[in-house]
């Protein structure tokens, strides 16, 4: 493929992850060119990238996902290259082919690692045939319940149905007993079909106390693959990440090697190029397995940034002008420990319901070893259309109790309103005994997590509180006083909440009447 240079880029994403591109692009003197739906018209990676295109209305079917609208986008703006950011077309190997096809460089791997990892049940095989342990499943997609039943006798329940094209947890169902089975194996099927347009479904043990640790990859086009360390992200709600950090608790440096080594294997099984993810599920005797590769960039990428000091993104981009990495696996160096908390915008005390609206206050956390990654400011909007995720607050710390003293402070410290986010969540999983003692398995939060163990008084609550007192009195904002006044009322953080981005003068009152009895009595 040789060398070619890389002067402008189209970044085909949108929010933090577009911005993070672009911050990149930024330093390297690569010019960028951001694409956006009608409602990202003022977000902050259309306002930082040098040249920006409207491509469509909000839902990402008729914009963010359109392959041909930002091919010709591409065209017109003469960019040489396309970073597709993760989640839209990241792992659309008919994207990739098609920006290729046009003679532009794809930011990424070849469109043939993407079909291969994409599909679960090959890249079980692909693994397995480079002696990589992968988790018990059935080599072949399932095609009814009586099918998997051989598997299911053979490895004994619990068993997990699983979409072969799956992905963000969906298509996934447990199944505990052999009655459960046709149930269960249907619905997995018609969720594998209404989310990924393919109805194919595998079957896997069941593991049922596992930890879930990653591996980065970096891999040139002249055979040099590394690692760049592990993450752990086992603390998961329905399978999805809420926190993660590195190094993971229970890696000591030979299994941190062996791990290291067997990702490397793992892509290199599929001649993959680029940065990637290798996941494993580790068991409770420290037996990990293959679950999937992302070939891609991660959302929780910035951490193994902070321990390694290495630009990821930089490092897609040098590899996919031909550069050959400027590393070998012996010359990467980590230092202390980073933790990743992913703010959204949620209801968590009323079983997670997203939460839209303005972001009417916004104050992030600053200071020593703190890094936000946000797409997002103050009077942006966090809309039905996309995902919720908000900001991505990461925190460097020379130990693991620094950095979980540190990630306290920084969410203790953030400031929002118009939005309810799960900011008490993370700090639940910060202050839990057992995640502080590294003692947890991707069950952490179904076994532990109610929302009456939350944490009441929050910044966002005592400020929210604060804001209100000083807007009801007319008066300057003295934060001693204030404080003092919000800490007396333990309940205001839900009622401010709830009356501030509407600025809702009924529960204003309401609030001002029992402030008032609250004084009295
Ligand atoms: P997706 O591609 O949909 O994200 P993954 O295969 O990456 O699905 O799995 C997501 C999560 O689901 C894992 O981190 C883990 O918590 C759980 N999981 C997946 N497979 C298994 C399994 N065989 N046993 C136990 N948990 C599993």
């Amino acid at each position: 493929m040789g060398k070619r240079s890389i002067k402008k880029v189209l970044v085909a994403n949108r929010g933090e992850i577009a911005l993070r591109v672009i911050r990149t692009c930024r330093e390297m003197g690569i010019e960028t060119v951001a694409v956006y739906s009608e409602i990202d018209r003022n977000m902050p990676h259309v306002l930082n990238a040098d040249e920006a295109y409207h491509i469509g209305p909000p839902p990402s079917r008729e914009s963010y996902l359109l392959i041909e609208k930002i091919l010709e986008v591409a065209k017109r703006a003469k960019v040489d290259a396309v970073h597709p950011g993760y989640g839209f077309l990241a792992e659309n190997d008919e994207f990739a082919e098609r920006v290729s096809k046009e003679g532009l460089i794809f930011v990424g791997p070849s469109a043939d690692s993407i079909r291969a990892m994409g599909d679960k049940t090959e890249a079980r095989r692909l693994v397995s045939n480079a002696k990589v342990p992968v988790v018990p499943g059935t080599e072949d997609s399932v095609e009814s319940a009586q099918e998997a039943r051989s598997f299911c006798k053979e490895y004994g329940y619990p068993v997990l149905i699983k979409a072969v094209a799956g992905g963000g947890g969906k298509g996934m169902r447990i199944v505990h007993k052999p009655e459960d089975l046709p149930q269960l194996f249907s619905a997995a099927q018609s969720e594998a079909r209404s989310a990924f347009g393919d109805s194919r479904v595998y079957v896997e043990k069941y593991l049922e106390r596992p930890r879930h640790v990653e591996f980065q990859i970096l891999a040139d086009q002249y055979g040099n693959t590394v690692h760049l360390g592990e993450r752990e992200c086992t603390i998961q709600r329905r399978h999805q990440k809420v926190v993660e950090e590195t190094p993971s608790i229970i890696l000591d440096d030979a299994m941190r090697a062996k791990m290291g080594m067997t990702a490397v294997l793992a892509a290199k099984a599929c001649n993959y190029q680029n940065a990637g993810t290798i996941e494993f599920l580790v068991d409770k005797d420290k037996n990990f397995y293959f679950l999937e590769m992302n070939t891609r960039l991660q959302v929780e990428h910035p951490i193994t940034e902070m321990r390694t000091g290495i630009d990821l993104v930089a490092q897609q981009l040098r590899v996919a002008m031909g550069e050959e990495l400027g590393f070998r696996q012996g010359d990467i160096s980590f230092y202390g420990h980073a933790i990743e908390c992913r703010i959204y915008a949620e209801d968590v005390e009323n079983d997670f319901l997203p939460s839209t609206g303005i972001i009417t206050h916004l104050k992030p956390s600053q200071g020593l070893g703190v890094r936000e990654d946000r797409g997002v400011e103050q009077g942006g909007e966090i809309s039905v259309y996309y995902d919720p995720m908000i900001s991505k607050l990461v925190v460097w710390g020379g130990t693991r109790s620094e950095a979980i003293e540190r990630m306290k402070r920084a969410l203790r410290e953030y400031e929002i309103l118009g939005v309810r986010t799960n900011i008490p969540l993370n700090l639940f999983v910060l202050q839990h005994p057992k995640f502080v003692s590294g003692d947890f398995d991707t069950h952490f939060l179904a076994n532990y997590y109610r929302p009456e163990l939350l944490e009441k008084t929050t910044a966002v609550g005592r400020t929210a509180a604060a804001v209100v007192c000083a807007l009801l009195h007319d008066r300057a904002l003295s934060r001693g006083s204030l404080q003092q006044m919000s800490e007396t009322m333990p309940n205001s953080r839900n009622e401010v909440h709830s009356m501030f981005p509407s600025q809702n003068h009924v529960l204003i009152s309401k609030w001002k009447q029992q402030r008032i009895n609250n004084m009295r009595s």
